[in-house]
């Protein structure tokens, strides 16, 4: 018979050792991560390696990011509840999730009709009710701007100037800037109309693809 794994002690055990344990502190960030399924984003085959510490491969190429990376990423938003967010990259959903769980209102972009569908199901499933829009997310999402916040979950060759265009005054824009193999995790605040950038150390993504990304 096959054993039961107990997903939610996996992820207490994550947001204490791999999370916590590595410095975040936001509260809001903390409840949102012991509050999803992280399991229900991975592929069926990968259910048992959903809380480990590693991205996971989640078809066409692409990946659902490691927690901590997640997190990170969400702490340097500094999200509250109601912002208006753009994620770029919406993947298996997981971060999409995460900042709806948090209760800012989501229009997430992703290129791969596919893995766009499927997340949307996930989300709905879920309860949970962003917009996912097929499309160029390095165009960004002009219908709806100013963000308060953007997120970018793949490895950009620069920050596209489209999405600076529609981040907010005081508005924060996470994204990792380098090669396709390794970048940097930056974080730009809009201040009176120019980015100041931050720097929070390597990371390495998939690549963002697009007009203002990777040709
Ligand atoms: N946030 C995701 C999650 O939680 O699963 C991880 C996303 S994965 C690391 C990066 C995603 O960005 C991929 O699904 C990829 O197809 C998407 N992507 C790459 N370039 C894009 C673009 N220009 N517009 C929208 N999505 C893009």
């Amino acid at each position: 018979m096959e054993e039961k794994i107990d997903f939610e002690r996996l992820r207490k055990e994550m947001v204490r050792h791999q999370i916590q344990g590595r410095g975040i502190t936001n509260e809001n960030v903390l409840s949102a991560f012991l509050r999803v399924p992280r399991e229900e984003f991975v592929p069926l085959e990968m259910k048992n390696f959903a809380y480990d510490d590693c991205p996971l491969p989640i078809g066409f190429g692409q990946t659902i990011s490691q927690p901590y990376m997640v997190a990170i990423m969400t702490e340097l938003a500094e999200p509250e509840k109601k912002d208006k967010v753009l994620e770029i990259g919406t993947g298996s959903g997981y971060q999409t999730a995460i900042l709806c769980e948090i209760g800012c209102v989501v229009y997430s972009i992703e290129r791969i009709p596919e893995l766009a569908e499927r997340a949307k199901q996930t989300l709905e499933k879920l309860g949970y009710d962003p917009e996912i829009i097929i499309g160029d997310g390095t165009l960004g999402y002009q219908e709806n701007s100013p963000y308060k916040i953007i997120i970018v979950t793949a490895g950009a060759p620069e920050i596209p100037k489209s999405l600076v265009e529609q981040l907010d005054e005081n508005g924060r824009i996470i994204i990792p800037v380098g090669d396709m193999f390794s970048q940097e995790l930056i974080r730009g605040i809009k201040r009176k109309g120019k980015l100041i950038r931050e720097f929070h150390g390597g990371c390495q993504f998939v690549p963002l693809m697009g007009k203002e990304g990777w040709k």
